[in-house]
Order: C-alpha cells, then sequence, then structure tokens
C-alpha cells in the first residue's frame, strides 16, 4: 500500500452523497430553547435512534457543552454506545428495558424507565448483588396508553419498591400523546392526572425526585408542563415538532443532504428512465444521475414528486428512485425568462459531472425542508431525518 491509498477519505470522498450536520445549529437551537424555558429548567437531549439521524454520539457531545445536563436514549445499545464513545453524562433510557439487561445497565451506569414490578425486582437484586444502588425512573402512564404505570396506581407501585435497598427513585415522568397537536384539552388532562400521581407519592411520603413530562413540543408551548427537566428531541436537530411552534420560536435545521451527479446525458424524446418507464423524455433534456436512492432514506414514495436544487436552481427528479440511485431533468432548452429578464435572474451554470446537489437544505435562495418531504409523503419529519441517517455517512461543520 502506498502513501496516497492509505489517506483516509471523508465521506463525500468515499462517496457522492452525504448528510452534512451543522454543531452550531444545534447548539442554537438549545440555546433557544434555554431562553423559552427559563434558567431553572434542566435539558435532557434525546439522542435516540442515532441522534436522529445526526450522529448520537457527536450531538450528545455537542449538546451537552451547550449545557444540556442529561441524554435520552430509546434502549439499552444506544446507551451502551454513548458510554463506549466516553460520554460521561446522566442518560435515562426512556423506556423500560428487558429485565435480562439489568447487569449491563448497572456495569455502564445507565438509568432506565421503569413501569413493571418484574423488571424493578430484577434491577434491585442485581444491583444489591453488586453491591450498589441502582437509581431509576418511575414511568407514569397518564393517557398516552403505551408504557407506564397507570397514575391512580403510581403511588402504591412505589410503596411496594421502597423497601428494596438496591432500589433508588431519581424521577418520575410522563408522555404527552397530543403535545404537538391542536389538542391541548388532552394535554391538560395528562397533567392533571400526572400532578395528581405527584401529590399522591408525596403525600405516602416518598419523594419522586428529577420530576418530567414535556417533550419540545410541550417545552415550548405548555409552561406547565416543564416541571424539573424538559426532554428536547426535535426542536435540537431545528426541526418543528408542530405547526403550532413555527410561530413561537425560531429553529434551524442542522441536516442537509447532499450528493454529486455522477453522469450527465441527453435522452431523446420519448425515451423511458428508470424503473417502469414512469417518466419519458419530454426532449430537449439532460438526465442527471446522482448516487441516493432510497436505501439512503429518499424513498420510493418520492419518485417524481420532488425536486432538487443545484446552485440555487430548482430542478425536477424524474423517473423511479431506485435503491442506490435516482435522476433529475436539466432543460438544454434556452431559458425564455432569463432572455427577457436577463439583469433580473440569476445566471443559469450548467449542471455537469460533480456538481453538487442539494436534495434537503439551502441552495442559494431556495430551500428544500424535511417538513416539504415528508408532507409530501404523508408523514413527518422526524421520520425522514430518521430515514436519511441510516446509511448515508456525515460531515460535521462548525
Ligand atoms: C422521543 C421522546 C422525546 C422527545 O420528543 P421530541 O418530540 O422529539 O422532542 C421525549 N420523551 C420521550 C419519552 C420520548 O420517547
Amino acid at each position: 500500500m502506498n502513501e496516497q491509498t492509505s489517506t483516509p477519505l471523508t465521506p463525500p470522498e468515499r462517496r457522492w452523497a452525504w448528510i452534512e450536520i451543522d454543531r452550531e445549529a444545534i447548539r442554537t437551537n438549545l440555546k433557544t430553547m434555554r431562553k423559552c424555558i427559563g434558567p431553572d429548567t434542566a435539558i435532557l437531549t434525546v439522542v435516540k435512534a442515532d441522534g436522529y439521524g445526526h450522529g448520537a454520539v457527536e450531538v450528545a457531545r455537542v449538546a451537552l457543552s451547550a449545557g444540556s445536563k442529561y441524554l435520552g436514549v430509546a434502549n439499552v445499545s444506544e446507551g451502551i454506545e454513548l458510554r463506549e464513545a466516553g460520554i460521561e453524562a446522566p442518560l435515562i433510557i426512556l423506556s423500560e428495558p428487558p429485565a435480562s439487561s439489568v447487569q449491563a445497565l448497572i456495569h455502564y451506569d445507565l438509568v432506565p424507565a421503569v413501569c413493571t414490578t418484574e423488571f424493578a425486582l430484577a434491577l434491585g437484586e442485581a444491583a444489591s448483588a453488586a453491591g450498589v444502588i441502582a437509581p431509576y425512573h418511575l414511568k407514569v402512564d397518564t393517557g398516552m396508553n403505551r408504557l407506564g404505570v397507570h397514575y391512580s396506581d403510581a403511588g402504591d407501585f412505589l410503596r411496594s419498591l421502597s423497601f428494596h435497598e438496591g432500589l433508588e427513585l431519581q424521577g418520575t415522568f410522563t408522555h404527552f400523546a397530543t403535545a404537538d397537536t391542536a389538542d391541548s384539552f388532552s394535554v391538560q388532562v395528562q397533567l392533571e392526572r400526572f400532578e395528581r400521581a405527584l401529590e399522591t407519592i408525596r403525600y405516602m411520603g416518598m419523594d419522586p425526585g428529577t420530576v418530567h413530562a414535556a417533550n419540545s413540543a410541550a417545552a415550548i408551548r405548555y409552561k406547565r408542563s416543564r416541571f424539573d427537566m424538559v426532554r428536547i428531541g426535535v426542536a435540537a436537530y431545528g426541526l418543528h415538532p408542530s405547526p403550532a411552534t413555527r410561530e413561537l420560536l425560531p429553529l434551524q435545521p442542522a441536516m442537509r443532504v447532499l450528493a454529486r451527479v455522477t453522469l450527465i446525458k441527453p435522452v431523446p424524446l420519448g425515451e423511458g428512465v428508470s424503473y417502469g418507464y414512469t417518466y419519458r423524455s419530454p426532449g430537449g433534456v439532460e438526465i442527471a444521475t446522482i448516487p441516493i436512492g432510497y436505501g439512503d432514506g429518499l424513498s420510493r414514495m418520492l419518485s417524481n414528486k420532488m425536486n432538487v436544487l443545484v446552485e440555487g436552481h430548482s430542478y425536477q427528479q424524474v423517473g423511479t428512485i431506485s435503491m442506490d440511485m435516482c435522476m433529475f431533468e436539466v432543460s438544454t432548452r434556452p431559458d425564455i425568462s432569463s432572455v427577457r429578464n436577463a439583469q433580473l435572474s440569476a445566471e443559469r451554470r450548467p449542471v455537469e459531472y460533480g456538481s453538487e446537489v442539494v436534495i434537503v437544505g439551502r441552495s442559494g435562495n431556495l430551500e428544500i425542508t424535511l417538513d416539504e418531504l415528508a408532507a409530501q409523503m404523508g408523514t413527518i419529519n422526524y421520520d425522514m431525518a430518521c430515514m436519511f441517517g441510516r446509511r448515508l455517512e456525515r460531515v460535521y461543520c462548525n
């Protein structure tokens, strides 16, 4: 192996499709959230699903440097990944893991959500055997009806565990079903049930520890939901959880999805392009290929329905999106409007081999957002970010 081949390549050098993550945007969003919630409420940054596709380890580091005190993940594997990367901050697993994971939880200092006696006892036994006390957060179900101890049973549940010397209640929390929707009545109902559970716990002489309920949408919209700590996921990444939060504060998307043109060629009138010929050339066009497809999160459902941007100009994606590639159409006809308004319109430079293509993000005065792609697919920006994060490699900037 000579010197040159042993030089490490960055993702855009290895492959002409990648995502760019703007660390400064994440810092700014967390500062914006801090301003919104005030100085007295702690922030837990949710980095589950590989940081919503943004890279859990890197996002965790940025979030901690921006004043987030806790991290939240969805499962034990995600917790171990952060610990193995050297992250020592308090780490909460937001749902109750399998009872068979208790040794790992203790070994890696991961704090689980608890909602069953079976799991709690397994955790307590393992902790006692190891000569430590295992902290946990009680998950209270106040109406999501997914996970948790029913709100009217929370006090009794805790009392049944209070004898256990291997367990320590470090926090009590719930999760809202409708904080991102117009249904604020249901949020109020969940809040009241949660407050009642907390009251009972205190009345029974126990300390609920750190109390938390709000996700991004609730933290922004409902002051009363903030308690001791808020759990911020999507807003940290610069995405709005709901149209309602858009008017309340500015957020900066941290993810851009990029590719480079690997081939561009004229395709004559009537020729079909890609699987199934869902598009045929109208003539006077070149077809540009980029190496990004549904295997990278660019869903096949977007075929012939989306645009891409090159140097501030928009181009229609055409043909069925395949697993690793897709195509877009570049007109070779003279642009009448730019001839007529020669001074007004920006000069359109040719798309060529190696041109940078923006699939998500800003390019000149134009922008394609995860929200737009999500709307076309009948899903939400969270889903889109996770999908793009699975195979595309990341470049961090700022
Ligand atoms: C994912 C998650 C969050 C974060 O929600 P966002 O809407 O992304 O802010 C908060 N709490 C729990 C329990 C979660 O699972």
